[in-house]
């Protein structure tokens, strides 16, 4: 099916076609530019920016997929045999522009619509890359504002919250760390850069809910406030001492702190479950170590990583889409028409506001 995918549960426009698992157009709009100066996404300036950025995305992302199935000009709306959109979790006000959208658009073309969970499009992401998909795999999130791990039995029908943050996102701590630091937001690549001179031996922190007595409860789950502290204490008493904080180290070390808790608790999970198969998604996949240490450490276990490029690891309205079209393949209806935004959407909840079974 041709489906159309809409995206806006945070600070990406994101306007996706694909044709069942191929993929047509990806197009992005970000307002992150407008957020830098406030050190962090602002919900209303996000969800100003999407009702903006919708119109041109979807006639950019109509004209990309025109090119790319070789028409003379853009694809017709009216080719389109469904419309996607991302129902939640995100920023309410964000979401809600999007789900608008996605009504109008399938009740004026007359097309189904599916309304989809933001994380398992994600993971749906991996099916565009043209490569075979195999489940049971794995998955770990890492974004701004997620930091889970899951496992996939299925894309369509089952899909398993095995741990997740209880404070900060991975890529938050990567941004706080950053302003620690002197550094610009975003952080992530700022301290990527930083880290590249850096030592990641030079200090130890603290690994979150690594002891052994975390393991009982929460042995998939992450905190990074604790490393948050820990870094913000160390530059503190470093200054106090009238110190020269080596930026460098502090990066390095503190990314190695990150990437090592992620890695190894993806792993201890691939293990657990007997599941050889890791897929990384998340816009701090972007970040160079995570995927070296990832991948160094996931062929010494024998488990196979996948890694999509990072224009369908960050927030896509492709990944959406993809979602949709693996839904319509395996038979399900469309949403039904009184759905909202759900901020809190609980990524068990695959496809949102589905009819009652007749
Ligand atoms: P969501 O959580 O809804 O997926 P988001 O917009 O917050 O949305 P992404 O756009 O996927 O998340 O990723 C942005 C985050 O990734 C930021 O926190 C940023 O600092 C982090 N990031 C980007 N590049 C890197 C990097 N090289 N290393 C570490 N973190 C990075
Ligand atoms: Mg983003
Ligand atoms: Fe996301």
């Amino acid at each position: 099916p041709l489906v159309l995918g809409i995206e806006t549960s945070c600070d990406e426009t994101g306007i996706g076609i694909v044709q069942g698992r191929r993929l047509l157009s990806n197009t992005i709009a970000s307002s992150m530019d407008e957020h830098a100066r406030y050190g962090g996404v602002v919900p209303e300036v996000a969800a100003r920016a999407h009702l903006e950025a919708l119109q041109p995305a979807i006639e950019a992302a109509l004209s990309e997929a025109g090119s790319t199935l070789g028409l003379d000009g853009p694809l017709p709306l009216s080719a389109l045999d469904a419309v996607a959109v991302t129902s939640g979790p995100g920023l309410a006000g964000a979401l809600m522009v999007g789900v608008g959208a996605a009504k109008a658009l399938a009740v004026s073309l007359g097309t189904p619509l599916y309304a989809v969970n933001h994380l398992v499009g994600h993971i749906a992401a991996d099916i565009l890359t043209g490569e075979e998909v195999e489940y049971p795999t794995v998955a770990l999130l890492v974004s701004g504002g997620h930091t889970s791990l899951l496992l996939v039995r299925d894309l369509t029908t089952d899909v398993e919250l095995l741990g997740e943050t209880m404070d900060d996102a991975a890529g938050e701590a990567f941004d706080k760390i950053a302003r620690i630091l002197g550094l610009p937001y975003p952080g992530g690549p700022q301290i990527d850069k930083a880290a590249a001179d850096g030592d990641p031996t030079a200090i130890r922190f603290p690994r979150g809910l690594s002891r052994a007595s975390d393991m009982q409860k929460h042995r998939y789950d992450f905190s990074f406030s604790g490393l948050k502290t820990a870094v913000a204490r160390w530059v503190e008493q470093r200054e106090a001492e009238g110190l020269e904080v080596p930026v460098a180290d502090v990066a390095a070390s503190f990314r190695e702190a990150v990437v090592d808790v992620l890695v190894t608790k993806a792993l201890d999970a691939c293990a657990a479950y007997g599941v050889p198969r890791l897929l990384l998604g998340g816009g701090v996949i972007a970040n160079r170590r995570l995927r070296e240490v990832a991948l160094a450490r996931a062929a010494q276990a024998g488990v196979a990583v996948r890694i999509p490029p990072l224009s369908l690891c960050t927030d896509n309205g492709a990944m959406i889409a993809a979602l949709a079209a693996e839904l319509i393949s395996s038979g399900r209806r469309p949403s039904t028409l009184e759905f909202g935004a759900d901020s809190t959407l609980p990524v068990t909840e695959i496809q949102i506001a589905e009819p009652d079974a007749e």
